[in-house]
């Protein structure tokens, strides 16, 4: 398997290096062929940073059929291959999604309305109590060093835990589950290309 890992120096154009990875081992999903079958709900290789927060939800048994998911960021790593999923049909799919980025208007209004809040914006505790409704399961994919050395999620941990249901630490939450989708999707990448399933 393959990872680029980004972001790239200015002078190296990102797209034609991901472009030339084996869309076949490119183990992250960036390729277009995987962005596009993903689109698609058809067999590839997912990002692993979307594909193990799923795994969360799956392993503590949290459907989110019908439940509106509001995803904070649009970037094609996270945001973009978060919402796919949750478009998609499944006990970990067919949620209502929408996507807020930085042009958006009025994010805690949207998040207030939110059973399931994904955040990926990289801003340190961007996410605030007012902004979660009771019960709401909050998902910080957020890694930010912040000015006093530590890492810092893009969710108050502290504040917004006292209203979820369910919250991801940071560290420790999102980011162990990337490197073990990582792993999975090597695995995954060599049994398809010497013609086996898992
Ligand atoms: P990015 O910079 O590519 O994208 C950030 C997104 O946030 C953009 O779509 C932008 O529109 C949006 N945004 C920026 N400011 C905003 C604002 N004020 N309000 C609403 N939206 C705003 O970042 P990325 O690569 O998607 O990463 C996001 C965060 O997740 C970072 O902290 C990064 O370190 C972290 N990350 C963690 C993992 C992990 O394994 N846990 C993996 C990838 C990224």
């Amino acid at each position: 398997g393959f990872i680029v890992q980004l972001p790239l120096p200015k002078h190296i154009d990102e797209q034609a290096v991901i472009h030339a990875v084996d869309y076949r081992k490119d183990v992250d999903g960036f390729h277009p062929i995987n962005v596009g079958l993903l689109s698609l709900g058809e067999p590839c290789l997912v990002p692993a940073t979307p594909k193990g927060v799923i795994e969360l939800l799956k392993h503590y048994n949290i459907s989110t059929e019908g439940k509106h998911v509001v995803v904070l960021g649009r970037s094609n790593i996270v945001g973009k291959p978060i919402a796919q999923l949750f478009l998609q049909k499944g006990a970990q799919g067919n949620a209502t999604v929408t996507i807020c980025h930085s042009r958006t208007k009025d994010i805690a209004s949207i998040c207030r309305q939110a059973d399931i809040v994904v955040a990926a914006i990289g801003i340190p505790l961007f996410v605030k109590k007012e902004m979660v409704k009771e019960g709401a399961i909050v998902i910080d994919v957020g890694i930010n060093r912040g000015a006093d050395g530590k890492l810092h999620g893009d969710v108050n941990f502290a504040e917004a835990g006292e209203k979820a249901g369910y919250i991801t630490p940071v560290p420790g939450g999102v980011g162990p589950m990337t490197r073990a989708m990582l792993m999975l999707n090597t695995v995954e990448a060599a049994a398809r290309q010497s013609g086996k399933t898992l």
